[in-house]
């Protein structure tokens, strides 16, 4: 019987990651990773997925890969169900499909019996978003009428569970080996003596749906050598069937104008999903690092934000330096119990725009927004426009002085209103550190002289002198690259339009033109 002192027991919900592109996550899996207290993913999961949750995220990964710690499964089960009996709604995020391989099955049964509340949401399992991404139409009418999903990981020492090559042989359809790499060669060995002709098409297909998608096409005879030479990476699946023959005209991931490309974010983290989400679109590879930290101001300065809010009407114009400081401004308004017809009376102004984007996304057409996306620009477009009139700049506690220096110079009455604070972040992340000295991220976004600044400080402090630098560097702005340039950093591109978009799109022109320097 239920009572208020009886413990409320929260829920799991089992989801399926799909197999690497995060937009492969279905709508439902995207809802619970909202709702979730806690995620515990595996090591298969894309974290950028952890972007779409709240919650405290944990990785649990059952073998050993990079520095990842190892948890046993029943330590997994044990801590789904001691969290739900405390009253979380946890999410398992696991890679592909739960219960393709992926032992959510078991974890289901070990819920079922402990007596916690599940759901279970499908995923894309690899073979699915492998056969999409990389061109293998398994199924495909003139070619095959049947496909199988089987286990290229079985234990050798196991009589009872060695897989049945005889009946794999004969099989009418296509074959799709998971967990298969490390056993290729008797794999493809044993379909053979089972009576499967050497010349039958086979694929190893790494990393599917990720930048880092690798094919590698053969037949059954020639397909272990030509992998082994490739060092080869997990996870992979290994395709064997007439639809490998097929790939080229069904091919299109790997076509993306950035696939392959690593790119480093360097935009405050709550700015960043844009130019990430672009990234992915592209088939390049988003790295968030951000350089500066982007937070509240602090009591006394609230209090007066909102006496200022609470006199906006004196302004006759507003303007908006950064995406952050529309959302924020908003905020306080909101706080203030003030709504926008405050802003009834002034003219409104965005540098960019991404900034012009965010006021309308409140309501609000921005009257100016200047043909270069800089504050040189942005003063020189409103310089006709303000002279004698009441100018509120809604800004950060940083950033340069260009608009104060020039409005005030053609006589507006300038006053400004900072509704966030920038904090330099101390350290490179570990991971990017590492990858910046091996050399395996691509490419860097610098979005603005301070980011830039900060950037070249960060490296050293990772020992890592800006000049040998493997990464290459792509600016926003002459004037952020001349920052880069003054800190020791080589840039190799330059955005044409001042936002992350021109950077990927010079990042892009890049691919076409040898590197000038490096
Ligand atoms: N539940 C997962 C499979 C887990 S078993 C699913 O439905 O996809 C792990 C195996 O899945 C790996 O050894 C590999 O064979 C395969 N795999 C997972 N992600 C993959 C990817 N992006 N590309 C190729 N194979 C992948």
């Amino acid at each position: 019987m239920s009572s208020d002192l009886s413990p409320v027991i929260g829920k799991v919900f089992l989801v399926g990651a799909g197999p690497g592109d995060p937009g492969l996550i279905t709508v439902r899996g995207a809802e619970c990773l909202a709702q979730a207290d806690l995620v515990l993913y595996d090591g298969l999961v894309n974290p950028l997925l952890l972007r779409l949750t709240k919650g405290l995220c944990v990785r649990t990964a059952r073998v050993r890969r990079d520095d990842a710690l190892i948890v046993a499964q029943a330590e997994i089960n044990a801590r789904l169900i001691s969290e739900a009996q405390a009253g979380r709604t946890v999410v398992r995020l696991k890679g592909g499909d739960p219960y393709i391989f992926g032992r959510g099955g078991e974890e289901v049964v070990a819920l079922y019996e402990a007596g916690i509340p599940f759901e279970v949401v499908p995923g894309v399992t690899a073979a699915t978003g492998a056969g999409e991404y990389a061109g293998f139409s398994f199924t495909h009418r003139e070619i095959s009428s049947s496909v199988a999903f089987v286990t290229g990981h079985e234990d050798p020492n196991r009589e009872e569970s060695r897989l049945n090559y005889r009946a794999l042989a004969a099989f009418p359809g296509t074959l799709v080996f998971y967990m298969g790499l490390s056993r290729i060669k008797e794999i493809c060995e044993q379909l053979q003596v089972a009576g499967m002709p050497g010349n039958v098409p086979a694929a190893v297909v790494c990393h599917a749906s990720l930048p880092s998608q690798k094919v590698v096409e053969g037949t059954l005879e020639t397909l272990p050598a030509l992998t082994a030479i490739q060092h080869l990476r997990p996870p992979s699946l290994i395709v064997i069937g007439e639809c490998v023959r097929h790939r080229a005209q069904l091919s299109w991931f790997e076509k993306l104008p950035l696939f392959g490309v690593s790119i480093g974010v360097t935009r405050p983290e709550d700015q960043a999903e844009d130019v990430a989400q672009q990234i992915v679109r592209m088939g390049g590879e988003p790295v968030l690092m951000p350089m500066i930290q982007v937070g509240p101001v602090n009591r006394p300065q609230q209090t007066e934000i909102a006496r200022v809010l609470r006199q906006l009407q004196r302004f006759q114009w507003l303007v908006f330096t950064s995406v952050n400081g529309v959302a924020e401004f908003f905020r306080h308004l909101h706080d203030a119990k003030l709504d926008t017809r405050c802003l009834a009376n002034a003219q409104i102004a965005a540098i960019g725009p991404s900034t012009a984007e965010r006021l309308r996304s409140f309501g609000i057409n921005p009257d100016v927004v200047p043909a270069e996306y800089n504050a040189e620009s942005l003063a020189r477009t409103l310089a006709t426009k303000v002279h004698g009139k009441t100018v509120l700049w809604v800004r950060a506690s940083r950033g340069r002085d260009v608009l104060p220096r020039m409005l005030t110079d053609v006589g507006a009455l300038f006053a400004q209103l900072v509704v966030y604070e920038n904090r330099d972040v101390d350290t490179l992340c570990p991971e990017v550190a590492s990858r910046l000295k091996a050399g395996t991220l691509d490419w860097i976004g610098l979005s603005s002289p301070s980011i830039a600044r900060r950037f070249a400080q960060l490296l050293k402090t990772a020992t890592i002198a800006p000049a040998e630098l493997l990464t290459r560097i792509a600016t926003i702005s002459p004037l952020t690259s001349a920052a880069a340039r003054e800190s020791g950093l080589t840039v190799a591109v330059e955005a044409t339009v001042a936002t992350w978009n021109g950077i990927l799109q010079a990042i892009e022109r890049s691919k076409y033109s040898p590197p000038s320097q490096k």
